[in-house]
């Protein structure tokens, strides 16, 4: 596994467009669709996200999460 991407907790890193996949069970974070379950609107970026956000799928914290390269 490469971790070019990686966001590693540094939000400083990532655009507000950019998608994140989740590092342990792939699930992806798309700021067009944002994240229903969790009360995150449409076209909040990763960034942005509260920092007690973690993966719906599998419950990983947001360090676990990787930038997908367009
Ligand atoms: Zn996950």
């Amino acid at each position: 596994m490469s971790f070019e991407g990686s966001y590693g907790g540094d939000a400083s890193r990532l655009n507000p467009e950019d998608l994140l996949e989740c590092g342990i069970c792939w699930w992806v974070y798309d700021p067009a669709v944002g994240d229903a379950l969790a009360d995150i609107p449409v076209g909040t970026p990763f960034a942005s996200l509260p920092e007690h956000w973690t993966c719906p799928e599998c419950g990983a914290p947001r360090q676990k999460f990787m930038v997908i390269q367009a």
